[in-house]
């Protein structure tokens, strides 16, 4: 039994004057799931979760709490909270006070505000004794923590997050992220997360819903939308890839300009055939090519020169220009590293099993 959805939207457009924010969006978002909003500056993400919250009027639709209209309900009755990029903290109060603020909303006992800020300033590792400290004199990464810390104190159904993250340091950012999805999963309420960052998105949510332009391109787990992307913007934006461009042949064979495919090797059954003169893109992920050996074949290949070599830590990554001029990238683990140098000739194959074709317009 798939949960109750306890949000949903239809038809919800935002208008700035002419300038259309948001496009007629269809959203259905479970009970209890972390979802990813990820998608390019500009493209509505803020102006959504803004609406989402109460915090900005639509221009039209309709948005249910399971089976009540929100749409017109203030933000201070709705079970929503939203933790922002740019902070909305008091400066000038302590830790303490802005982590407590939603608790003496709620008149609770000045003891128990404190022994949950407590709770809070552990959860989110903050020394015990920021308690006291003012806003004003906490670094850039110890306020956006503050700021979970007083979202958390909230203790809204659904919480937006607004790339909270993104302006702490690497090792922070990686600690907060799976801390997130450790909250998610003890807590059990509905995250719903903005983010720049691919890796982000993956570590955390059950679904992503890539935006463009006010709409959503594609929504799909996470693993979906890295493997099988609709549209080149989603293979794009979800990482490195490769795309090549191909057609049918008048036997639905794959032709390519940019590779060569050994149409003998992808039988009639595969997916990777297209009509007589229809086209498409073809994509790999960088980890899925291999260096071919003199000897060895496989249903795509592709000659070029390696061009340069990065050390991402476990994996290595190669540019390779490929003879058409195009740059292709390929990954392997650290321990499978390529032992050809710069400069090399180098054959790149992969299976049509690692292949994705992208059916565009
Ligand atoms: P994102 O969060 O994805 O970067 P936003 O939702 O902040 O994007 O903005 C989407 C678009 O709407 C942008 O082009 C932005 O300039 C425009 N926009 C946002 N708020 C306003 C506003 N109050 N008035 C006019 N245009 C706005
Ligand atoms: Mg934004």
């Amino acid at each position: 039994m798939s949960p109750e959805p306890i949000l949903r939207l239809e038809g919800v457009s935002k208008y700035f004057g002419e300038f259309t924010a948001l496009d007629n969006i269809n959203l259905e978002i479970d009970e209890g799931e972390f979802l990813t909003i990820v998608g390019p500056s500009g493209s509505g993400k803020t102006t959504l979760i803004r609406i989402l919250v109460g915090i900005e009027e639509l221009s039209k639709g309709k948005i249910w709490l399971r089976d009540k209209r929100i749409e017109e309900m203030p933000a201070n009755l709705r079970p929503t909270c939203m933790v922002f990029q740019s902070l909305a903290l008091f400066p000038h109060r302590s830790v303490g006070e802005n982590i407590e603020f939603p608790l003496k909303l709620r008149k609770q006992r000045p003891d128990d505000r404190k022994a949950r800020a407590f709770e809070l300033l552990d959860l989110l590792h903050l020394p015990r004794s920021f308690y006291q400290k003012r806003i004003s004199e906490c670094s850039g990464g110890e306020r956006q923590r503050v700021a979970l810390a007083r979202a958390l104190a909230f203790d809204p159904e659904i919480l937006f997050f607004d790339e909270p993250l993104s302006a702490l340091d690497f090792r922070l950012r990686k600690n907060l992220e799976k801390e997130l999805k450790d909250l998610h999963q003890r807590t059990g309420k509905t995250f719903v997360y903005i983010t720049h960052s691919l890796e982000e998105a993956m570590v955390m949510s059950d679904r992503i819903a890539i935006m463009r332009s006010g709409h959503f391109e594609q929504i799909a787990v996470a693993d979906e939308i890295y493997a099988r992307p609709i549209s080149r913007f989603v293979a794009e934006f979800m990482g490195e890839v490769n795309l090549f461009s191909v057609k049918g042949d008048v036997s639905g064979n794959l032709v390519g300009t940019e590779i060569d495919i050994q149409t003998g090797r992808v039988g009639p059954d595969s997916a990777m055939r297209l009509g007589q003169g229809a086209s498409a893109t073809l994509m790999v992920r960088p980890e899925s090519v291999h260096f071919l050996s003199e000897d060895s074949a496989a249903d795509f290949v592709v000659g070029g020169v390696l061009q340069a070599e990065y050390a991402l830590g476990s994996r290595t990554q190669y540019k390779i220009q490929a003879d058409n001029g195009d740059e292709l990238a390929v990954e392997k683990l650290r321990e499978d590293r390529f032992p050809g140098k710069i400069g090399d000739r180098v054959r790149l194959g992969w299976n049509a099993e690692y292949a994705h074709m992208i059916m565009e317009e």
